[in-house]
Formats: C-alpha cells, structure tokens, sequence
C-alpha cells in the first residue's frame, strides 16, 4: 500500500527533490511548485527535508534558554495583523521601566536563561537613547547574558531619530551591549503585500539595507517569515531567495524561523480577507521547503512552538527542522492575537518533546554554540507525547518519494 502512495508522486515534484538532494541549489520556481505539494507529494517533501536535515546537522535538536520581555506595547505603526499594539491611552497600555526590565531579567537569569530577547512597540515619545539605555542598564548588571533585541522595524525608528550614518547607529547599539537582532519586521518581504498587512512599516529595501548592514559589522540575525494570510506560493518563494542571497553576501543569518500567522484577534482576518493562519500540512511544507531551499547556505531551522503549538511543532522536527526555539518564559505578541500555546516551555519539557521525536536535546547559544548535550534518555523525564511524532519517528517508518533510492539514503544527501 505505502509503495502505491510512494508510486503517486508527481514526477515533476520527484525531479525537484531529487536535484535538493543531489546539492543543486533549488530556483524560486522550483520552490514555489514545493510549496503547493499535497498527498504522497508532501510525504515525499517532508521525508526529502528529513533526509536533508541529517546530511546538513545530524540528529541533535538544539534549544536555548532565553527569556522574552517587551518593553512597551504602545506603538503607532498599525500593522493589520498585531493583536499586541496599545494606543498610549488605552488601558491595558505599557511602557516599563528599566528597574521593570531589569527584574525580569534577573528572574531569568535566576532560571538559566543565556539570552533576552528584547522588542518593543514602536513608540513616538521614545528615541534611539531609550533603546541603548536598555542595553547598558542590562550589561551593567549582567554582563554574561546575551542581547538579542530590536527587529529591523525599532533599528530604523532609532536609527531615524538618531541622525547617524546608519552602520555608525548600529556599531553604537553594538558597543552598549546589542548582541545580535531578530530577523523579525519581515512578514513577507514583497512590497505589495507590505502595501496591505503593514503599509507604515519598513519597506522590503529597508528591511534588507538594515539586516545586511547589521551583518558587515559583526551583529548577526535570525531570518524569518509569516505566513498564512494573503500570500501566495511565489511571495514564499521569492522570500525564501531573497534571504539566500542576503547569507550568501553577508554570512549573518544564525537561523530561519518560519512564523504561521495568529488570525484570531486582528483586522487583517476580521476585515481584510486574509486567510486564517496556516494549515498544518502549509506548516510542514513551509519547514520542509525552507531546508531544501535554504541548503547549505541556512542549515538551521527552527520550529515556532508558540504558533504551532508544542505537538506540531514536534512532527516539524521531522519535516526538516533542526531547532525547537527558546523557553520563552514570557510571551505576549503573539498571545494577544490569539495564540493559545502558553508563555513558557521549560528547558525539561522542551527536552522530553525532543527526545519524543527520537531526537537528541541539545542546549545552545544564541549563536549556535552548543552549550550542553543531552545524550543520556536517564537525565530526562519521560516523553510527555508519545503521540505522531514518536510513531513517525525512525528509520524506515515512513518512506516516501519518486526515486525511493536516493530518498532512502541519507548518506547520498548533499553535505555542501
Ligand atoms: S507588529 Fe510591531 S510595528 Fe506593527 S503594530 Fe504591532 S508592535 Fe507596532
């Protein structure tokens, strides 16, 4: 029966994922056809990304422990899909204050955390100083944790307010403690769809111009993409080349994040037509394409437990993620546009989900250097899910693919 299945696979789809593969870097074409795959095409594509996902890290799954703290949720730009911007008179408004800031940073430190990781609401009253004011009071008292904060969205306000060459704004940012950035403030970088999900919002150009200066002077990013409103394939898949070519310039990007939209609580599915948020098979695909198409310039992947939830995010590690994201501890953007996974995942939970896949859980830095390994099943608790992802998991279980031969052996996989 499943060598039927296998027998279904379009052929055109089977080329694709034979030349992934084989190491041929896959054209934007190619990967928008992956990204409309169904049936025994998206088996063969999620087993493809598996396969890949071996050749290109092995089986560690890597997870940090880090803290999330938004600083304010008072913010004027009116993205159409934010559930978490406040008008400065609303009630529920925020703007914290540095002692505010540094206690919860303390709690994280207490509780393990390597990393903050620091966004805020853009908001008018501030400029650049607040932004560095954060960063200094954070290193002064905890100079060892590392600070991955502000998208490409607060870099350009600062930046604006700053009046500085831009590589000077971010050189400064870097000297009073800015580690690294999230790649996040992408959407989808393709300025007709900007026009409508976010049209105050940093353009594609900006986007780019800012990510690849924050590059060249040291400070590196993650890479990401929303998906699941009004996009179509193809503004996937020329997002998905457009951050090849900026890593193959610049080197900068530790990870790609692909990000399924929240519709709950937010115009842009109330009033604007958007889809709401993605499938689960449109979640696998965006995972699966992203290690096919990324290869070898962007080897990790991570899974978003926070939009897929703990579960899903766990059969993702089977569709060619490498990476389950951080602890988070405190969640809020995508909590108020409805996401309903929780805040917090601990470092034990996180490493029993993983060890469910029949993956090993390994801790990590924020830039990839792995800071303990899990080897031993004895340290951990048992899986909480012995759910689909442990009936998926193993060698030989689910086989699929046009050219069964070269799917069937991970060794044969591109290593470049
Ligand atoms: S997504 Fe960011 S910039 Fe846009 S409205 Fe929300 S907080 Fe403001």
């Amino acid at each position: 029966m499943l060598e039927r299945l296998l027998l279904d696979v379009d052929r055109e789809v089977g080329r694709i994922l034979d030349a992934a593969l084989d190491g041929r870097e896959l054209t934007i074409p190619e990967a928008a056809r992956l990204l409309v795959a169904d049936g025994a095409d998206l088996l063969a594509l999620v087993r493809a990304a598996d396969v890949a996902r071996v050749a290109d890290v092995g089986d560690d799954v890597s997870f940090v422990v880090n803290r999330n703290i938004n600083f304010t949720n008072i913010c004027y730009v009116g993205c159409s899909f934010c559930g978490f911007s406040r008008h400065s008179d609303d009630a529920d408004a925020y703007d914290r204050s540095l002692e505010e800031i540094l206690d919860k940073v303390r709690d994280a430190v207490a509780r393990g955390a390597t990393e903050v990781c620091i966004q805020g609401g853009i908001h008018p009253q501030k400029d650049h100083t607040h932004y560095r004011d954060i960063l200094v009071a954070i290193k002064r008292r905890f100079p060892a944790i590392h600070i991955h904060a502000y998208s490409p969205e607060e870099i350009d306000f600062g930046h604006r307010k700053s009046g500085m060459k831009l590589g000077d704004y971010l050189l400064w940012l870097r000297d009073h403690g800015l580690d690294t950035i999230p790649g996040t403030a992408a959407e989808i970088l393709d300025d007709s769809i900007r026009q409508i999900v976010s049209p105050r919002k940093l353009g594609r150009e900006r986007w780019v111009e800012i990510v690849s200066a924050a590059h060249r002077v040291g400070i590196r990013s993650s890479s990401t993409v929303m998906y699941g409103h009004i996009e179509k394939p193809e503004h996937l898949a020329e997002h998905f080349g457009l951050l090849r070519d900026i890593q193959k310039r610049t080197g900068g990007f530790t990870e790609f994040v692909p990000l399924g939209f929240i519709h709950e609580k937010n115009s842009l599915y109330a009033h604007m037509g958007a889809r709401g948020g993605s499938s689960m098979a449109e979640d696998l695909r965006v995972l699966a394409v992203a290690r096919l198409f990324l290869r070898p310039w962007i080897t990790n992947v991570q899974v978003s437990w926070v939009k897929m939830g703990p579960k899903l995010a766990t059969l993702g590690l089977l569709a060619g993620a490498n990476d389950f994201g951080g602890t988070l501890m405190e969640e809020s953007i995508s909590r108020e546009s409805g996401a309903g996974f929780g805040e917090n995942l601990a470092p034990e939970t996180i490493r029993a989900l993983i060890r469910g896949a029949g993956r090993v859980p390994v801790e990590r830095s924020t830039t990839y250097a792995i800071l303990r390994r899990f080897d031993d099943p004895a340290l951990d608790p048992p899986s909480l899910e012995p759910d689909a992802a442990q009936t998926l998991a193993g060698p030989g279980r689910m086989r699929a693919g046009a050219k069964l031969t070269r799917l069937e052996r991970p060794s044969s996989a591109a290593s470049a």
